[in-house]
């Protein structure tokens, strides 16, 4: 079994917590912290053959449309309010120009960036959320491996919305973003972020841990070092402020506490009113641009 850091390759780790996939399986997993590098990462990590295994469920709602219910309805609303935030957060000051959206799922972001004219590309390992996304818009969606096959700087921004966390080759992802990236162009990544409260407050009943989903767990330390180390530097971090709310409402679920929906409002609201102070908010965004040429 490989147990090295999936950053810096270093075996000297520390394991910070037990937790269970509360989601699906119930299978036991812990986390890792890299003594070397300080990053967290998920242990045992699944053979990439099996790891489509804990993605098949009907609850898992980013890959799933048209669903019955209030909490799906409610997670629609919400994601179609979320989505034109994370659009402003990303286009911002930008005019457009080539966008390479990783891990796009069913195309929403994409979906949403085409119309406002952008040309568009997407990267998906989900066949079905490929085929859903394919119908939908003109842009050309590949699987993972194929972002080699692209030509260096040829995107003004690249966006991966809550999906670096899941990635197995760290390393090699961020070399890509970093070759695929236009000398003056952006990159997007939004993250769940342990230390903020609710990640503090729930410890291994914290959805955004989300194993063995979650391969990886990133702090503003860690991502910045990391990034920085492929000379792409920290421009500023934003903010995902529904993000609290759900996740919260998750890890209520998975306590199985009653009244999920208003403990994790609570706990949610909790959450964002500290991290107006701490800057440790349940998302975070962070905007990174190539280190030679000007930020736009
Ligand atoms: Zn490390």
């Amino acid at each position: 079994m490989n147990n090295k850091c999936p950053w810096c390759g270093s075996d000297k780790a520390q394991i910070n917590l037990w937790l269970k996939d509360d989601f699906l399986t119930k299978e036991d997993f812990h986390i890792c912290e890299c003594l070397n590098c300080g990053l967290l990462y998920t242990m045992p990590r699944p053979p990439k053959e099996k790891i489509g295994d804990y993605y098949k469920s009907e609850e898992y709602y980013s890959h799933q449309e048209n669903k019955k219910g209030f909490i799906p309805r409610l997670y629609e609303s919400i994601k179609k309010v979320n989505l034109r935030h994370k659009y402003k957060i990303a286009t911002k000051g930008l005019e457009v120009g080539t966008l390479l959206d990783i891990g796009c799922g069913v195309g929403d972001f994409l979906h949403t960036a085409e119309n406002k004219g952008w040309q568009c590309t997407g990267v998906e390992p989900s066949d079905d959320a490929k085929e859903i996304a394919h119908k939908r818009m003109k842009a050309p969606i590949y699987r993972s491996e194929q972002l080699e096959q692209l030509p260096d700087k040829s995107f003004d921004l690249i966006t991966m919305w809550h999906v670096l966390e899941h990635v197995d080759d760290l390393k090699w992802q961020i070399e890509q973003l970093q070759r695929l990236v236009k000398p003056n162009g952006r990159i997007v990544i939004a993250v769940p972020n342990y230390k903020s409260y609710d990640g503090q407050f729930y410890k291994e009943h914290w959805a955004a841990y989300d194993v063995p989903r979650h391969l990886n767990h990133f702090s503003r330390n860690t991502i910045t070092k990391i990034f920085k180390a492929n000379n792409l530097i920290l421009e500023r971090t934003t903010k995902l402020v529904w993000d609290a709310y759900y996740i919260s409402f998750m890890s209520e679920q998975y306590r199985n506490h009653a009244f999920p929906l208003i403990r994790g409002a609570f706990r949610g609201l909790v959450s964002n009113c500290k991290a107006r102070r701490s800057g440790e908010w349940s998302s975070l965004v962070y905007i990174f641009h190539p280190k030679t040429e000007n930020p736009k």
